[in-house]
């Protein structure tokens, strides 16, 4: 890291919170971070989060949703690792594409600075080239912030995350020690047979960090049963932290009571004792009241999700998070009912919809069960069940309404038929010209303005909105006319009025689909206001059902 880089961040003060995990992923580290950065900020803390993933893809935008989960993507039109989801969920921090780096765009960059001629001639190397470019993210995002949290990807013992934790190893001595913690995140198993929780893989996980020198500060202890003083004792003499340090981090039925349980366990206080800042109580009333509504109610609403990785949850988690918040904002719960769209597409097929209180058709790509959530938008206005079509569920409810109500014969997405005579939903002339296999992807935040009787005005109650993108294909303008005649309302458009970004049925208690991705933006103490409504018009037409 350059002298100037070093000095900035020491001006600021900036504290930086490392958080490595160790035994096995899937831990709950992204969800640990953000309720870090959720605690920090309820004591008046400026805060950002920043998650650095030890893989080869540049980005995670190529990446196999079963392999990796949903992309998360960030206003400035970044596909980001899920990850950040959780850091916008659980605190008010915005994320862009600066707050994810993969050793993938590490190499990529120090090797284009080779190429470039940079390090003048000089051998480059993990350290120092590839460590000082790390360490360079890192104070990248702290601009205006009092307190970046980085989340180091993988799981410590990985060959790929050696170089980041050797980076933040050495950013310790950069910005001074007493500006920088380590939090590690590890796991206590129970084992039935001896009715014990083990200490052991934390020792070795603890043991194989301060191998290559980090000797962390805190211990958040994953556990199925709380620790007892005796374990955390044990913990904090075999892993060198004190026993304060020691946290357990306990299962729990909700991901957004683990502020709270962290609260319970005194992990801001001794954050900020650690950091050397001044203690104040987080302020968690909103998030003592959104668990209450969660674990009181006892209303369940039954939402359908007709997708193509129905058996992957974690492809659509954005989206199972804000039909959470869409609940909770109803005093309801939500259940999900995951139906694979293909299964729609068998003769009866659409029976298995019946009796749910409301049916949503998320984002996708590829072919696979188009044709089922198309039999799943049309069961949805025919039985004036609520809709909510999301991007792709946008194509499939116009397919659908331009077959079936405008007559216009096989109507479909020029994506999954190129050649035909109604293309409906297509790519629009500029991203053809542009040559590239299926054009270029629109991603991240653009305006729309909403026609003011509407769902849509009724959902947001002002005239302009920003939503989240990421797709190719568009409604195809040369169809608009003859679908507003035949009664479908198209509610959003772009400021220019070139794109349609929302499509309703007049004609029905709530039927609307958006180009975008609202899920993307709604969060536990804000629920996305069409989530809202949308569960809200799910909750009324199980009344109706009912009586
Ligand atoms: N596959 C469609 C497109 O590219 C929809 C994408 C999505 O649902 N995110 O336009």
């Amino acid at each position: 890291m350059s002298a100037s880089t070093r000095k900035r961040a020491n001006v600021k003060k900036v504290k930086y919170i490392f958080v490595t995990g160790g035994v096995l992923s899937s831990l709950g580290k992204g969800i640990a971070a953000a309720s870090i950065g959720s605690l920090l900020e309820g004591a008046g803390l400026k805060i950002t989060i920043l998650k650095l993933d030890p893989y080869i893809n540049v980005d995670p935008g190529t990446m196999n949703p079963f392999q990796h989960g949903e992309v998360y993507v960030t206003d400035d039109g970044a596909e980001t690792d899920l990850d950040l989801g959780h850091y916008e969920r659980f605190t008010s921090a915005r994320m862009t594409r600066r707050n994810n780096v993969t050793a993938g765009r590490i190499y990529y960059d120090v090797l284009q600075k080779e190429r470039e001629g940079e390090y003048l001639g000089s051998t480059v190397q993990v350290i120092p080239h590839i460590t000082d470019e790390i360490k360079q993210r890192v104070v990248a995002v702290s601009h205006d912030v009092d307190v970046v949290i980085c989340e180091i990807g993988g799981t410590v013992g990985d060959i790929e995350s050696l170089p980041f934790l050797e980076a933040i190893r050495q950013f310790r001595f950069d910005v001074a020690p007493r500006n920088v913690l380590y939090i590690h995140l590890t796991l206590v198993p129970y084992i039935k047979t001896a009715d014990e929780l083990k200490t052991k893989p934390t020792q070795h996980s603890v043991q194989k960090l301060r191998e290559i020198g980090i000797q962390p500060d805190i211990l958040l202890c994953r556990a199925e049963k709380n620790l007892g003083q005796d374990i955390k004792k044990k913990i904090a003499l075999f892993c060198n932290v004190e026993r304060e340090a020691v946290i357990n981090a306990v299962d729990v039925k909700s991901i957004y009571q683990v502020p709270l349980r962290f609260y319970d366990e005194g992990l801001d206080k001794i954050i900020l004792e650690k950091l050397g800042l001044p203690y104040k109580k987080p302020q968690l009333e909103d998030w003592l009241q959104f668990n209450d509504v969660l674990e009181g109610t006892s209303d369940v609403i039954n939402i359908a999700i007709v997708g193509k990785y129905v058996e992957l949850k974690e492809s659509y988690k954005s989206l199972c998070e804000a039909l959470i918040h869409g609940g909770v904002g109803n005093s309801a719960h939500v259940n999900l009912i995951w139906v694979s769209a293909e299964d729609l597409e068998k003769d009866g097929g659409v029976e298995c919809l019946v009796g749910c209180d409301g049916i949503l058709v998320p984002g996708g790509f590829g072919d696979r069960g188009f044709e089922g959530k198309v039999n799943a938008a049309r069961y949805a206005r025919e039985n004036k069940v609520p809709y909510f079509g999301i991007c792709l569920g946008l194509h499939c409810a116009v397919v659908e309404f331009a077959r079936n109500v405008a007559n216009l014969a096989g109507a479909h997405s020029t994506e999954f038929q190129p050649d035909n005579e109604n293309p409906i939903i297509a790519l629009m002339q500029d991203q053809e010209i542009n040559g590239n296999k299926g054009g270029t992807m629109r991603l991240g935040d653009y305006p729309c303005q909403l026609k003011k009787d509407s769902f849509a005005f009724q959902a947001y109650g002002q005239r302009e909105i920003k939503e989240r993108h990421r797709h190719r294909y568009e409604f195809n303008n040369k169809y608009r006319f003859e679908l507003e005649e035949a009664g479908l309302r198209i509610s959003g458009i772009s400021p220019s009025g070139n794109l349609v970004e929302i499509i309703e049925i007049s004609d029905h208690p709530w039927y609307l689909a958006g180009q975008f991705h609202p899920e993307f933006k709604s969060s536990p103490r804000k629920p996305h206001p069409l989530f809202r409504d949308f569960i809200a018009h799910a909750k009324e037409y199980q009344a109706t059902r009912q009586s």
